[in-house]
């Protein structure tokens, strides 16, 4: 038996970052979504009481350093499975971007494992195995529009948003996330409004949506990766409705209400960067 799972990336439309905490974490308020880049994840059972990964990826680590290895090793230790397994991470989404690439396969292998030894456990359940393993996997469980808060951890679903084109562009050079944190001053910070966000969600207002897009991380990630700036610059000029970096960066996103918009920035940016990638978001 084989069980395959879609790990979609996510863009955070939202990103702030409210203060540091006693634990060391930074608290956080995002509101993020899917979006139709994916990784596949395929899961068979094998006789051997072990995890074993494979991967059309020759820059991912294929031990525990692997985030779907630690999360089959999570869900086998918690649940006291003395099954092995076979994971092939067929891997689409670029690797530390700042698309939640990782996490995601993590989600999507809990998911998957889930399904395939039969535990009919609910999200609730992967999402709490998840945490364990990064803040952002308990989100790439659920998928879907979600605001985020704790460390990103706690998750609230919301409506879709309303859908559009995304193009997504992913600067060779790219930035540890524990950089930009560290590089991170709460005299300088510039919140996003992120109750605007959620009211132009709830209210599917694209326009709304679109001018209250803002990711508090992004000058910091700028200073470090000067490309952001004119990445960011270039969609604007191609015609982009907003555009944005992701999470701690450095993959900028245009968002496109129209088509013919989003293949005009796709073909733009395709001559300056290599990595470039026009998708849907995902309901
Ligand atoms: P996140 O928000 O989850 O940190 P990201 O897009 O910033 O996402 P990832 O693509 O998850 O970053 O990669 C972060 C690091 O995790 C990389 O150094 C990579 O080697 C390691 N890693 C471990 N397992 C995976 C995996 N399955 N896919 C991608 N990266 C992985």
């Amino acid at each position: 038996m084989e069980v395959i799972e879609k790990a979609p990336a996510k863009i955070n439309l939202c990103l702030d970052v409210l203060h540091k905490r006693d634990d060391g974490y930074h608290e956080m308020e995002m509101v993020m979504t899917s979006v139709d880049l994916a990784d596949r994840i395929v899961l068979k059972t094998i006789e051997e009481n072990q995890i074993v990964i494979h991967s059309n990826n020759g820059f991912l680590p294929l031990d525990q350093r692997n985030h779907a290895y630690k999360a089959a090793k999570l869900f086998k230790d918690t649940y006291h499975i003395e099954k092995g397994v076979d994971i092939t991470i067929e891997k689409n989404i670029p690797i530390a971007a700042g698309l939640a690439g990782g996490s995601s396969d993590a989600a999507a292998t809990l998911r998957g494992l889930n399904r395939l030894w039969q535990l009919n456990l609910s999200n609730d359940e992967l999402a709490l195995i998840g945490e364990k393993i990064g803040s952002d996997v308990p989100y790439c469980i659920y998928g879907g529009t979600a605001y985020a808060t704790g460390r990103g951890e706690k998750i609230q679903q919301i409506d879709a948003i309303p859908q559009c084109w995304v193009v997504l562009v992913k600067p060779k050079k790219g930035i540890s996330t524990w950089t930009v944190f560290e590089n991170l001053s709460f005299e300088q910070i510039t919140h996003p409004e992120t109750e605007n966000m959620l009211t132009a969600i709830q209210e599917n207002d694209y326009s709304q949506m679109v001018e209250n897009t803002g990711n508090a991380l992004e000058p910091i990630s700028a200073v470090k990766q000067p490309d952001i700036k004119r990445i960011k610059r270039k969609m604007l000029q191609f015609g982009a409705d907003a555009a944005l970096m992701s999470g701690s960066g450095p993959t900028i996103y245009a968002l496109c209400k129209k088509y013919s918009k989003a293949q005009r920035v796709y073909n733009g940016l395709k001559g300056f960067c290599n990595e470039v990638y026009l998708v849907r978001t995902l309901k």
